[in-house]
């Protein structure tokens, strides 16, 4: 068996430096991006051609020809930045396996690992998609931020922390374009090192049940403060926590107005040490102005006081403070479905389909406007109890009108708009 060739997806490549970075347990981490650009190119291709019919309307006869080009089609390049490429094989399998695709640029800062992606860009025949670069990362968006040098999707798949990379991407991706993070530092997003995940991320992480998604949380509030500075904004598509990382797929637009709606959509959290309690307090909101005639200009505030008093109204203990996090839906759900469906109509295309289909599955069915969540052990670890069964759990949330999902980010995870008293009840009835 030869160990230097690997075969993942329609790629193969060859591993002929040892300092070049790969890690097959990271082949999830592609096929989940494989599918979720597949969708995002077909719409992004589809919005690009739409605009492009209704300003082909508006010029004047001799500009339509330059337009559309000669055979009448409008030609919309999508093009694809990897700015930490490694070996190649992610730009090679997004090459190969995503068609709507004209251009990759697969970027590395080490020499050997440039080479390496050289001679298996070769290998794999995909000479016309795939352009190499050696260069750092940031510098090589900075030299893309021009609107018209934008790329149409770009991602980070660093050792560890994104955040280095996060000013010059948002500044380099098109509106509507699409930016794919990675982070393997889960210790420091999980609560291990608060004060190192302010340093990096600008939030405090909290040691909590609900870390995993608090993770995901911190990440997103950390791209929409980078994006806000430019005017920009995020919308995401998909947030996942597995393995040892997150990976997050965020659309970015620009948008002086939206952005002040950013306080609405980040929040403080507090955090009882006796009872793990969480209780989410927003950095503001917006309410209609009764000043303006157009019921779409609302005024924005700033919240009132903390809703929770120094200590907890369950245990009576003491609360930390974390965050901020993002605490608008992380997912978007009608995205989610097209991509599982492609996903379920495509089973053979990815080695880890049926993961893919299992996770998607749980993430659709996610409450998306109930940040955060209950874990049943933690519940009843803190009360040395037995943990009940979760059918009874999410039995006795529904009987009592309140709606129950999971979480995909933790096996016993109990998503509900209940308040936590009534939870605590079910459990001293238990
Ligand atoms: N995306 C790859 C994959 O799916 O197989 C793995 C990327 S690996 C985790 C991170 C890569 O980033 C390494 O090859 C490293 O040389 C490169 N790197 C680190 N710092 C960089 C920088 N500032 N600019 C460009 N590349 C960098």
């Amino acid at each position: 068996l030869d160990k230097t060739c690997i075969k993942e997806g329609q790629a193969e490549i060859r591993l002929t430096n040892e300092k070049v970075f790969y890690n097959p347990v990271q082949e999830f981490n592609r096929d989940l991006s494989i599918a979720v650009l597949s969708v995002f190119t077909q719409d992004f291709k589809a919005e690009k051609i739409a605009k492009g019919r209704k300003n082909v309307k508006n010029l004047s006869e001799n500009i339509v020809e330059d337009a559309v080009g000669t055979g009448g089609n409008i030609e919309v390049p999508v093009t694809i930045l990897e700015a930490l490429s490694a070996t190649g094989l992610r730009s090679i399998r997004y090459a190969k396996e995503i068609p709507n695709i004209t251009k990759i640029l697969a970027n590395d800062l080490s020499e050997q690992a440039v080479e390496t992606i050289k001679a298996n860009i070769v290998h794999n025949g995909v000479e016309s998609l795939i352009d190499t670069s050696h260069d750092d990362a940031c510098m090589l968006m900075y030299k893309h931020k021009h609107p018209a040098k934008r790329f149409a999707a770009i991602d980070l798949d660093p050792y560890g922390c994104p955040s280095i990379f996060l000013d010059s991407a948002v500044q380099s991706v098109q509106d509507g374009g699409l930016l794919l993070v990675t982070a393997t530092d889960m210790a420091v997003l999980a609560g291990n090192s608060p004060e190192t995940c302010y340093s990096k991320y600008g939030a405090i992480s909290l040691k909590t049940k609900c870390c995993h998604e608090m993770a995901l949380r911190i990440l997103l509030q950390c791209i929409e403060q980078h994006a806000n500075r430019y005017s920009r904004y995020i919308v995401p598509l998909l947030s996942i926590s597995a393995d040892f990382y997150i990976r997050v797929f965020v659309k970015i637009y620009s948008g002086a107005i939206h952005c002040k709606k950013s306080t609405s959509k980040l929040s403080m959290v507090y955090h009882c040490v006796g009872c793990d309690n969480t209780v989410l307090q927003p950095l503001g909101g917006f309410k209609p102005n009764p000043t303006e005639k157009n019921p779409d200009q609302m005024k924005a505030f700033l919240p009132p006081a903390p809703p929770v008093g120094e200590h907890c109204e369950h245990c009576n203990q003491r609360h930390h403070l974390g965050g901020p996090i993002w605490s608008a839906p992380i997912h978007d759900e009608l995205f989610v479905t097209r991509v599982l469906s492609h996903v379920e109509e495509n089973p053979q295309l990815l080695g880890t389909a049926k993961r893919i289909q299992g996770i998607l599955s749980m993430v659709r069915e996610e409450l998306a406007d109930v940040p955060l969540y209950y874990t049943l052990d933690k519940l009843f670890g803190r009360v040395h109890l037995e943990t009940m069964p979760m059918l009874v759990m999410r039995s006795a949330l529904l009987n009592a009108g309140h709606r129950v999902s999971y979480s995909h980010a933790a096996r016993l995870s109990v998503k509900t708009n209940a308040p936590a008293r009534f939870l605590w009840d079910v459990v001293r009835h238990w």
